[in-house]
C-alpha cells in the first residue's frame, strides 16, 4: 500500500507541476506561477503573444472579433506545436488617428493607440518572456495595421539578441492566410469577389461563425441587400457559414504552424 502510494506520488510530480489535476491549458493566464516555471523548465520555451484590436466590424459582427478570434487560433496552434504556451491577448491596437477620426475610428466602439506606444508594449511583452526562459518569442497579429510594428520590434530584438539563444518571431504567415490565403481557397470555390471583400465581409464572417458564433448577428445576414456604403463592412457577408470558416481556421492553424516551425529554426 506504502508502495503504491510513493509510485502514485511520483507519477503525479511526473504528469504535474502541481499535486493536483493533470493541467491542460495552454494560456498563460490559467497557470500558477509555480506551474508555468515548471512548464518552462520541462520545455514550453515558446511564447505565443495574440494580437489582436477593438475595431468595428460591420453592422453584423461585434467589436471584439479580432480578439477573441486570435485566442482561439493561438489555443490551437499552442496545441499543434506541442511546446507553445499563449499570452494574453493585445487587444489595444493602432487603427486610426483620433482627431480627424480616421479609418476604423469613424465607427462607435473602435479603440486606437499611438504605433510608438504599441511598439513598446510589444518590446516590452518580448522582454518579460524571454526574463521567464521562453527561447521564442511568437508574434501572431490579426488586424492588417500591426503587422509592420511586429516586424521591425522582432527585427530590433534580434539584433540585440544576437549573441542569446533567444529569438523573436514576426509570423505574417498567420495574417496572409487569414486573408489573401482564404480568400483563395474561397474564389477556387466559386464566391464572387464582391463578396471576399476586405472587411467584415464573408472571410471575416465565417471565421468568426466557425469559432464564436455568439458574435455574428446571424440575422442581418438574411437581409436582402448586402451592407453598403458607411456600414463599416466592404463586401458581401451573407452567404457566409460556419462550414467555410472551419476550411479557413484549418489552413490558418497548418500555414501558421509550419511557418512558426521554420522560422525558429531558421533564425539561428
Ligand atoms: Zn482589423
Amino acid at each position: 500500500m506504502k508502495v503504491w502510494a510513493t509510485v502514485l506520488c511520483i507519477l503525479s510530480v511526473m504528469v504535474t507541476p502541481t499535486f493536483g489535476e493533470p493541467l491542460d491549458t495552454v494560456f498563460l493566464e490559467e497557470l500558477t506561477w509555480p506551474e508555468l516555471r515548471t512548464l518552462v523548465q520541462t520545455g514550453k520555451t515558446t511564447m505565443i503573444f495574440p494580437i489582436g484590436g477593438t475595431e468595428q466590424n460591420g453592422p453584423h459582427m461585434a467589436l471584439g472579433k479580432h480578439n477573441a478570434r486570435v485566442r482561439m487560433l493561438s489555443e490551437r496552434i499552442a496545441r499543434t506545436l506541442g511546446n507553445a504556451l499563449v499570452a494574453p491577448v493585445i487587444a489595444y491596437v493602432p487603427e486610426g488617428t483620433l482627431s480627424p477620426p480616421t479609418g476604423h475610428m469613424r465607427f462607435a466602439g473602435t479603440i486606437t493607440v499611438p504605433e510608438d506606444v504599441f511598439r513598446r508594449l510589444l518590446e516590452s511583452a518580448a522582454r518579460s518572456a524571454r526574463l521567464h526562459g521562453f527561447r521564442d518569442v511568437v508574434f501572431l497579429g490579426d488586424h492588417g495595421s500591426t503587422q509592420v510594428g511586429e516586424k521591425m520590434v522582432a527585427a530590433r530584438l534580434n539584433r540585440e539578441w544576437a549573441a542569446t539563444p533567444v529569438r523573436a518571431h514576426a509570423i505574417e504567415e498567420y495574417y496572409h492566410a487569414a486573408t489573401a490565403g482564404f480568400r483563395a481557397l474561397l474564389s477556387a470555390r466559386g464566391y464572387r469577389p464582391e463578396e471576399l471583400g476586405d472587411h467584415a465581409a464573408l472571410p471575416d464572417t465565417a471565421l468568426t461563425l466557425a469559432l464564436d458564433p455568439s458574435l455574428v448577428r446571424t440575422g442581418l445576414l438574411r437581409d436582402d441587400r448586402a451592407p453598403g456604403a458607411g456600414s463599416g463592412a466592404d463586401g458581401d457577408p451573407r452567404r457566409a457559414s460556419a462550414e467555410l470558416g472551419r476550411l479557413g481556421v484549418d489552413l490558418i492553424v497548418a500555414r501558421t504552424v509550419a511557418a512558426i516551425k521554420a522560422s525558429t529554426t531558421n533564425l539561428r
